[in-house]
């Protein structure tokens, strides 16, 4: 299985290169499937044509409109192969049979049909394959969202039982960072799923989330490497050795996101559910959710949402304002968030105090902190967006990172059969631990540094920091950290007022972290929204919320923790 990404079919001559890849897998004795995107810019400019005409065209035409940009470079593949000596045949994400939910322009793909596909190749034909694009149960037809040729390349090949999926692109492989915008980047000879998967969701766009996530599930071969050289690429697999030392090995800065700030929410249960299930609702996804400790019963509620979705997003927040008793919805949409991701940093390490420090010494004002279990990530201004990945790529020394090895089979825990939804929500283990305490740092002084300071006192006393959250630097600080550390870690922090705040730091010690853990958590809109809904539901406050691709973790009081472990095992059915 190939896929070849806009700028490999850009051009006739580009077309020429993606052709002789091909031609030269099928020389090797393979039997070749190849996905292709729209030409570089088609699909922008397809959006841009429909939004001449109106500012919101209707999703279902929209789809329609999206997919002509893929079917034109599957009909020039082909007519390029044919040209070249070698039969080939093009197939709409229709006509194969990649069928998926009715939603547009978001739509998931829930099975794949191979039998078109093996008909043709049993003819001895190259199969080329319209990428980002299906057909929904009434014919309709959907589009997957940007970026998703890449998931049709991975889904066609866990169906198919492909030997390898190579993803196509204009760079040799993966990186650990953006290679344009951070020139001594580094090329990862291998990269983990669950580091890419962070990655891809937090602004690395070489490789689509999703399609990481269905590598994963079905245990796909997958690997990125370049139309126009014959460098090696990256594998991507279950795990890698190699990096044991290493706490980050990646970075990432995504611009198309905005934040929304609800203002004045009151601090009782159910009110995440609320508001994270109203936007599951519509299929839109929020992450870096962050509530701020509540003055007078009163807290500030702030999260991200992708620019596309910011007015839906807003619309509901509005609406939902009166119901909650909330006194404000905001948003900003120039902001840029920056993400380090590593497996490395579930050992500790200082790592947020290194990249908080990175960027307070250059003046970087950070807005918002949150960190899952492998990924810390940071809002800035966008003016500052390239600023600050540069800054945290040279923090972590990204740039001598040692060379890493594949582990040849790492089991995943996940062999999951055909009979499996493609796309589908998978949920593997809910679990709590008891051994964690929080501790609050009220209101910073709002300058840069401020941040860097604090969690670097803690770092330097070996005290491992676990979640991470700020909403804003007004509004305070929280970490959990180990039940024994805690007093510790409050000494510390009072040490360092009246220099970084006037007010000393508040310890709870009767709380628990739940996590939940699966595949596609962050993806799926109403992974979250379940959780946060069952919470509610029992009546359990929420106290600090950290979410991943692989996991959700919640803060909840210590009481209530098996009772919420009880119905979130009752309520996801998993018999653990
Ligand atoms: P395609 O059209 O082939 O799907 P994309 O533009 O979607 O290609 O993805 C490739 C681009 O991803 C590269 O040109 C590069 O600028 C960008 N990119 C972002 N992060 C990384 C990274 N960590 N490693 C490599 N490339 C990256
Ligand atoms: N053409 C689609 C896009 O530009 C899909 C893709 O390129 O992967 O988003
Ligand atoms: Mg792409």
């Amino acid at each position: 299985m190939q896929k070849f990404g806009g700028t490999s079919v850009a051009d006739a001559e580009c077309i020429k290169k993606a052709a002789a890849k091909i031609i030269r897998a099928k020389e090797q004795g393979h039997q070749v499937v190849a996905t292709v995107s729209a030409r570089a810019g088609m699909t922008d400019e397809l959006i841009a044509l429909a939004r001449d005409i109106t500012p919101e065209p209707a999703p279902r035409e929209l789809d329609v409109l999206l997919a002509t940009g893929e079917q034109m470079s599957i009909a020039l593949v082909c007519m390029t192969l044919n040209a070249m000596g070698h039969p080939a045949i093009s197939l709409t994400g229709g006509q194969v049979g990649i069928l998926t939910d009715s939603v547009h322009t978001k739509a998931r793909i829930q099975k794949v049909r191979t039998e078109a596909i093996r008909r043709e190749l049993d003819k001895g034909k190259i199969v080329v394959v319209a990428g980002f694009q299906g057909i929904d149960p009434d014919l309709n037809i959907t589009t997957f969202g940007r970026g998703t040729s890449d998931l049709t390349a991975v889904a066609l090949a866990a169906a198919l039982k492909a030997d390898l999926c190579e993803i196509y692109t204009d760079v040799d492989g993966i990186y650990t960072a953006d290679p344009r915008v951070v020139p001594n980047a580094v090329k990862l000879k291998a990269v983990s799923h669950d580091e890419i998967l962070e990655l891809a969701s937090v602004g690395a766009k070489v490789v689509q989330s999703r399609s990481v996530e269905v590598a994963k599930k079905f245990r796909v071969p997958l690997c990125v490497r370049s139309t126009f050289t014959d460098s090696p690429g990256t594998v991507v697999c279950g795990d890698v050795c190699g990096f044991e030392d290493v706490p980050v090995c990646g970075v990432a800065l995504s611009l198309n996101e905005s934040r929304i700030t609800i203002a004045g929410v009151p601090d009782t249960p159910g009110v995440a559910a609320k508001i994270v299930g109203a936007i599951g609702d519509r299929n839109i996804n929020l992450d870096m959710i962050v509530q701020s400790f509540p003055i007078q019963g009163k807290a500030v509620m702030s999260f991200l949402v992708k620019d596309t979705d910011l007015r839906e997003a807003l619309q509901t927040c509005e609406r939902l304002k009166d119901e909650l008793g909330a006194d404000d919805v905001s948003s900003e949409a120039e902001i840029a968030r920056i993400s380090a991701v590593g497996k490395g940093m579930i050992a500790g390490k200082g790592v947020a105090a290194r990249l908080c420090a990175a960027l307070g010494k250059r003046g970087i004002n950070i807005e918002m902190i949150t960190t899952s279990e492998i990924n810390i990530s940071v809002v800035v201004s966008s003016a500052d967006g390239e600023r600050a990945l540069l800054a945290v790529h040279e923090a972590f020394r990204l740039d001598e990172l040692p060379e890493v090895e594949p582990l040849a089979e790492t089991p995943t825990g996940l062999q999951l059969s055909e009979s499996d939804t493609m796309e589908g929500l998978h949920v593997q283990l809910v679990e709590f631990d008891r051994d964690q305490a929080e501790l609050k740092i009220p209101g910073l002084r709002d300058e840069p540094g401020q941040a860097g300071l604090l969690l670097g006192a803690l770092a330097d006393a070996k005290i491992n920091l676990d979640i991470v959250l700020q909403n804003s630097c007004s509004s305070g600080i929280s970490v959990t950290v180990k039940r024994d550390d805690v007093a510790r870690a409050k000494q510390v922090v009072d040490a360092m007022s009246p220099r970084l705040t006037d007010e000393p730091a508040q310890v709870s010690t009767d709380i628990a972290k739940l996590s939940i853990s699966g595949v596609g958590l962050r993806s799926h809109a109403g992974a979250a929204s379940t959780v946060f809904g069952v919470l509610a539901r029992e009546g359990i406050n929420i106290e600090m919320i950290g979410t991943s691709e692989v996991k959700i973790s919640v803060i909840v009081p210590e009481a209530d923790v098996e009772r919420a472990v009880a119905a979130l095992n009752a309520e996801l059915m998993l018999d653990n």
